[in-house]
This record gives C-alpha cells, sequence and structure tokens, in this order.
C-alpha cells in the first residue's frame, strides 16, 4: 500500500481501494461524500415576470411561514417578503408564497430542489416507521453524553486557552477524552436496532457515503437535532479555537453517521479527504484490532494528489469514547480492522460561508501543504534573483570606482 501518496479510484462516487494503484499526481481526488437518492421529476414552469423591489420595505411585518409544507427554508420566505412589489404585500399569504416560490426557484437548480424533497420524504418514512430503543439519545443531555472533563474543558476555557489545552500529537489533529461508555453502549445499540429493523423491513436504506457500505446515517432516523446542538455548541467552539482558517468558526450545518468495521463489514477505508470543514470521529467501542487512522497532510483541491512531506505522516490508533477532530481536507485513511468490530461516529462539519468564499481564492497556503511549499519556493527564488541582482550591481560600481 503506498501512503505517501494519494491513491484515488479515479472516479467520485466509487469506493477507493486503498490498494488500488493510483499514484500521486493525478487530477482527480478521492473526495468521501454522502450518498444519494436519484429521482425524476417533470420541470416546473418559471414566470420570468415575478421581479423583486431593490429596496426591501423596512416597515412591513412579514409573515410566518413556519406552518407551511415548503420546498425552502420558511425564514427564506420571512426574509424575502419585505422585497414583494408594495401591491403584493397586501395579498393573501397564498399569493405571496406563490409568487416568491417562483422566484427562488430560479435561483435553486431543480434537481437540487427533487433531491432535498425526496430526502424529506424518505426521512419521514424511517421517523414514522421506526421503533426507537433508547429515546433519551435523541435529545442532547450533556451529563449523560460527555465525560466531566470534556464539559469542564469547554465551561473553563475558549479561544486560545481551549487550544492550549487539547492534545494536539500532530499539526492540526486534536485528540480529546469525550464519550461517556453508557452513552457510546446506547449509541451502539440503537444502530444495532435500527439496523435489525432495516433488515426486517428491508427497507432499503442510504449509506452513509460513497466509500462505505456499512454504516448508517444518524440524521435520516431522528438524530439530527441532537447532532445540531453537538456541533453548535460543542464542535463550533474547539473548531473556532483551532480550525478558523478553514470556515471552523462558521460551522452552519452537518452530516451524522455511524461506521462499521470489521471481517463480515467494512475492512479499510481508502486514502481520501472529507466533505466537510472539520471532521469529529470518535470510536463507541467494540473490541477490535487495527483500524488505526493514517493522516498524510492538508491538501486544498488542487493539490489533493501530491506527495506527503516528510512532517505531515501521522497515525492514530483509536481509543473508544476518545475523539480526534481534524479539518475535512487533512487526507486520512484507516488500515485494515484485523479482528473483531469497530464501531465509529463521525459528524462531519460545514460552513456555507467558508465554502462560498473558497470559490474566489486561488492560494490556500495557509493550510495546503502543497500551496505554501510553492509559496516558499518562490519566495526563495525571488530573494535568490534579489541578491544576483545586488551582487551583479555590486560588481558594476566596484568596477566603475
Ligand atoms: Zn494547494
Amino acid at each position: 500500500m503506498d501512503l505517501n501518496g494519494a491513491n484515488t479510484a479515479g472516479q467520485r462516487d466509487g469506493r477507493t481501494d486503498a490498494d488500488g494503484g493510483a499514484q500521486p499526481g493525478q487530477a482527480n481526488g478521492s473526495v468521501n461524500r454522502p450518498g444519494q437518492q436519484n429521482g425524476a421529476v417533470a420541470p416546473l414552469p418559471t414566470y420570468l415576470t415575478h421581479r423583486l423591489r431593490l429596496n426591501p420595505s423596512a416597515d412591513h411585518k412579514p409573515d410566518n411561514y413556519e406552518d407551511l409544507e415548503l420546498d425552502f427554508s420558511p425564514l427564506v420566505f420571512s426574509s424575502l417578503e419585505r422585497y414583494l412589489p408594495p401591491p403584493l404585500l397586501l395579498q393573501t399569504r397564498d399569493t405571496k408564497v406563490n409568487f416568491m416560490r417562483e422566484i427562488l426557484r430560479r435561483y435553486y437548480p431543480q434537481s437540487d430542489r427533487i433531491r432535498v424533497q425526496k430526502h424529506r420524504e424518505y426521512r419521514q418514512k424511517i421517523i414514522s416507521n421506526y421503533q426507537r430503543l433508547h429515546t433519551e439519545l435523541y435529545e442532547m443531555h450533556a451529563e449523560n453524553v460527555f465525560v466531566p472533563s470534556f464539559i469542564n474543558l469547554l465551561n473553563e476555557n475558549s479561544g486560545q486557552s481551549l487550544k492550549k489545552r487539547l492534545n494536539e500529537p500532530a499539526e492540526g489533529i486534536y485528540t480529546f477524552e469525550m464519550l461517556q461508555p453508557r452513552f457510546c453502549d446506547m449509541l451502539m445499540a440503537e444502530v444495532e436496532n435500527f439496523e435489525k429493523w432495516v433488515h426486517e423491513t428491508k427497507f432499503r436504506i442510504m449509506r452513509p457515503n460513497t466509500m462505505n457500505k456499512y454504516g448508517a446515517v444518524l440524521d435520516d432516523f431522528g438524530m439530527e437535532t441532537m447532532l445540531n446542538t453537538l456541533m453548535e455548541e460543542f464542535i463550533r467552539p474547539i473548531s473556532k479555537a483551532c480550525f478558523q482558517h478553514v470556515g471552523g468558526a462558521s460551522l452552519d450545518s452537518h452530516h451524522g453517521f455511524v461506521l462499521e468495521y470489521g471481517m463480515d463489514r467494512d475492512v479499510d477505508l481508502g486514502f481520501h479527504v472529507d466533505d466537510s470543514e472539520v471532521t469529529l470521529n470518535v470510536c463507541l467501542g467494540r473490541k477490535f484490532c487495527g483500524g488505526e487512522l493514517y493522516f498524510r497532510g492538508m491538501r486544498c483541491d488542487k493539490h489533493v494528489n501530491t506527495e506527503t512531506q516528510m512532517n505531515e505522516s501521522f497515525d492514530y490508533a483509536h481509543v473508544p469514547g476518545h475523539a480526534v477532530l481534524h479539518s475535512g481536507r487533512h487526507r486520512h485513511g484507516a488500515r485494515a480492522t484485523t479482528s473483531g468490530n469497530r464501531i465509529n461516529l463521525l459528524l462531519w462539519c460545514r460552513s456555507s460561508a467558508f465554502r462560498e468564499m473558497k470559490k474566489y481564492q486561488k492560494d490556500f497556503s495557509s493550510w495546503c501543504g502543497h500551496c505554501k511549499r510553492e509559496k516558499e519556493e518562490r519566495r526563495d527564488q525571488s530573494v535568490a534573483a534579489t541578491k544576483l541582482e545586488l551582487l551583479r550591481r555590486d560588481g558594476r560600481t566596484a568596477a566603475t570606482n
């Protein structure tokens, strides 16, 4: 297995094999993405005559849209309402909704809208049929979830003092004890119960991402709110201190799932980057051998397959209840779990603001190991050129004297 370079299956949505023979320098890196559902629905008409005002009606009080089943967030409608042409503000809520939907549809590709709608229906179907085993898992009660040291860490520290209190065994990789054994056991039992239900009902579930055949999306069976609190109240403060340069301060959505490894499950996980700004990975447990994570430095999209530098290699052995927190752009993979079973909780945290900003940037030398190296080389060349020029001038001055 070549661990110094990026292995890639050469395709985005396929499983990447760590031994797959791909070599560094290939253009299309392996990005582990959430699983998706397909579906085709007839196109909707758009009314190009619909226009908004340039300036909002500041003193208009918008309607509340929360009780409606809409294809966009109710907050979007309340915010947009102030921009409606004044005569429309006097119309019924339904008229306003229809007008605004037509406008919004122009900016939101139909394929995305259908995907979101289908996914909402999929979740609804699971949530209304699946019988929960441990109902307390579905709400965040910090004292039942975390070990006291983790709660104290967050209560007593913020910013740089929080960063200093965390263990950072390699640059940009933070480890800490996090979950109570009881919580880990309950979560594993809940997942097992869910898998049993899936098996019995023959429900076709979507797997967590494009690279794992086993595992379950926790958000899909009711844990979305709980995991959102986990991200907002516990992971974001840490990310703000440790991952500000990669959007850690503005995390605003997540993808939460568990992965199961073992000889009868996924054995290993190929070299890849995550579809996240910050990834939380916590081993929930079971008895196992192997399964270490190997890290090989952070890279931007363009440089995902460039070679690993000496100081970028780091291996991490999982400890049940302990978390490892890293940037999604930190290239990594998991070695084979050679015996037993291992279950890990993954929370991919994302920042829409960071993703939007990234579109306009070309230089990522503040975090991409390769961009940084290129920048240093350019600087060295420029210093060398300046020195040469100065020597040449000195030589000329000496000659004329
Ligand atoms: Zn780069």
